[in-house]
C-alpha cells in the first residue's frame, strides 16, 4: 500500500545502507497483538519469524505490558543497585535453569544484546581458565562484536572486520544432510575434529579457554544435532578442562519447547548466553547465565552502563511467568509436531524439500534444486507468496536456503493452520 511505500522509500533514503533492506517482504510495520502484525496501510500479517524469534509470549502481551506500565511509571534504570524486578529475574533464572545449573545458578547481566552476552561469556571462560583459545563451529552464529564475530563460523558477517580474535578455531557442526553421512559419523567427526583441536600435539589451539555452540543452530539453518553430539562435547570440554558454553540466545525461552533446547539432549553446559525473547515483549535484554562455582571473579571485572535495565528485566520475569502459567511449552511442542507433519506431507509430494527439521516452534526446512543442490531463490519466492497472502516468514542457512518458522509461542491451533495453508500452498505453486 501507499503508506508503506512511503515509509521504505524514506528509510531507504536517509537511514544506513547496512540496514538489510527487506526487498522480499516490503512491510512497515505499524503495530502487532499476539501472533499477528498490522502494517501501516492496515493489511493483516500471521507474524511466523516473531521478530527473529524474540516475541515468543507475542506482540503486545497484555500481562507483560501492565507491568511494563507499572514499573516504568516507576523506575526505569539504576545500573547495578538493587532493585526487585532485578532480583525476581536472577530468581527466575535460576528456577528454570537447565540440569545442574538449576539452584546453583548465577547470572551476569552485561548489556542488552545477544552479542553482549556472549561477550560476558568468552571474559568468563578467559577469566577462569587463564587461557585464550575458543572453539565454535562452522555455520553458527553469535553476534555483531569483535569476540562474537570471531566465534561465527561464516565469513560473510566478518570479511571486512579481520583480525578479529586470533584463537579461534572452527569445527564441523554435525549435520549429516547432503553430506552422505549419517548422523553418527557426523558427530563423530565434528567431535574428532574438536579433540584433534584440543588435545593433538598438532592440534589448533595452545591455551585453550572455551567450547562455544549453539545446542541447535538458528541461523546456520535450524540444524538439530544428532544425539551424543553435546553430550561429546560435554566429556570432552571436562577432560581438558575448558569451559562448555551454550549459546541459547535462538534456542532458549521456550523456543524449542523446552525452556532450552540443550535439555533435549540432557546436557547441562557450564555457562549459557541467552537474550532474544528474554526481554519479554522486544525489550533488550541479555544475561550469561553460569554455574556458582564459576563466580570467581570481582567487582567490576565484567561492566555496562546497561546491565541492568528495570524495565526490560520485569518485562523478563512477567514474560517467563506467562509461559509457565499458559502451559505454553508444553503447546510448542504440539503445535510444532504437527506444523513439521504439514511439512514432511508436502515434502513427500516433492523432491524439492530436502529435509524438514526443528523442536518445539523452532523449524526449518531445506529445500533444494532439481539436482539436490541449495535451493535459495524457490524460499525467497515462497516467503514472497506467503508475504502477498498475509503471512511472514524468515530464512536461514548458509545457502539461504532453509525457511525458518519461528512463530510466537501463543500462536493459537487456528492462525496456525490458516498460516500453514498458506505456506503449503505457496511450497506447491512455487516448486511446481
Ligand atoms: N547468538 C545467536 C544464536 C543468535 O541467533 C543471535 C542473533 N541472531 C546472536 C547470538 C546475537 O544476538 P544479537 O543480535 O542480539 O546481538
Amino acid at each position: 500500500g501507499p503508506n508503506t511505500r512511503e515509509l521504505l522509500e524514506k528509510q531507504r533514503e536517509i537511514d544506513s545502507s547496512a540496514v538489510a533492506y527487506p526487498e522480499d517482504i516490503p512491510i512497515a510495520f505499524e503495530a502487532g497483538k499476539g501472533a499477528t502484525v498490522r502494517d501501516a496501510d492496515g493489511n493483516t500479517y500471521i507474524d511466523m519469524f516473531a521478530g527473529i524469534g524474540v516475541l515468543n509470549v507475542g506482540h503486545a502481551n497484555p500481562y507483560v505490558l501492565d507491568a511494563v506500565h507499572e514499573q516504568a511509571d516507576k523506575l526505569v534504570h539504576t545500573v547495578d543497585f538493587p532493585t526487585e524486578a532485578r532480583l525476581e529475574l536472577i530468581e527466575k533464572l535460576d528456577e528454570i535453569a537447565p540440569g545442574q545449573l538449576r539452584g546453583n545458578n548465577r547470572v551476569v547481566f552485561g548489556g542488552p544484546t545477544g552479542s553482549d552476552a556472549i561477550e560476558a561469556a568468552i571474559k568468563l571462560a578467559k577469566y577462569n581458565t587463564g587461557g585464550d583459545g575458543l572453539i565454535a563451529f562452522r555455520g553458527a552464529y553469535h553476534g555483531a562484536t569483535s569476540g562474537a564475530m570471531s566465534l561465527t563460523g561464516n565469513k560473510g558477517f566478518k570479511g571486512h572486520y579481520t583480525p578479529l580474535l586470533s584463537d579461534v578455531v572452527h569445527a564441523p557442526y554435525p549435520h549429516p544432510f547432503g553430506q552422505d553421512k549419517t548422523p553418527e559419523e557426523a558427530v563423530d567427526r565434528a567431535l574428532e575434529e574438536v579433540r584433534a583441536i584440543l588435545e593433538d600435539p598438532y592440534g589448533g589451539l595452545a591455551n585453550p579457554a572455551g567450547i562455544f555452540v549453539e545446542p541447535i543452530q538458528g541461523e546456520g539453518g535450524v540444524i538439530t544435532p544428532p544425539e551424543g553430539f553435546l553430550a561429546g562435547l560435554r566429556e570432552i570440554a571436562d577432560d581438558n578442562d575448558v569451559l562448555l558454553v551454550f549459546d541459547e540466545i535462538q534456542s532458549g525461552l521456550g523456543r524449542s519447547g523446552q525452556w532450552w533446547a540443550s535439555e533435549w539432549y540432557d546436557v547441562t553446559p557450564d555457562a549459557m548466553t541467552t537474550a532474544k525473547a528474554l526481554g519479554g515483549v522486544g525489550f533488550p535484554l541479555s544475561a550469561t547465565m553460569y554455574h556458582e562455582d564459576l563466580d570467581t571473579w570481582g567487582p567490576g571485572d565484567h561492566a555496562g552502563t546497561y546491565r541492568g535495565h528495570v524495565v526490560a528485566m520485569r518485562a523478563g520475569t512477567r514474560a517467563i511467568e506467562y509461559i509457565q502459567d499458559h502451559d505454553l511449552l508444553a503447546h510448542g511442542r504440539e503445535l510444532g509436531t504437527s506444523i513439521r507433519n504439514r511439512l514432511r506431507d508436502v515434502a513427500m509430494e516433492t523432491d524439492r524439500i530436502g529435509e524438514v527439521r526443528g523442536k518445539g516452534l523452532f523449524i526449518g526446512a531445506e529445500f533444494v534444486d532439481a539436482e539436490g543442490s541449495p535451493d535459495k531463490e524457490t524460499v525467497k519466492a515462497i516467503q514472497r507468496y506467503c508475504y502477498e497472502r498475509g503471512v511472514l516468514v524468515w530464512k536461514a542457512g548458509r545457502h539461504g536456503n532453509v525457511l525458518r518458522l519461528l512463530p510466537p509461542l501463543v500462536l493459537t491451533e487456528e492462525l496456525a493452520e490458516t498460516a500453514m495453508d498458506v505456506i503449503v500452498e505457496a511450497i506447491q505453486q512455487v516448486t511446481a
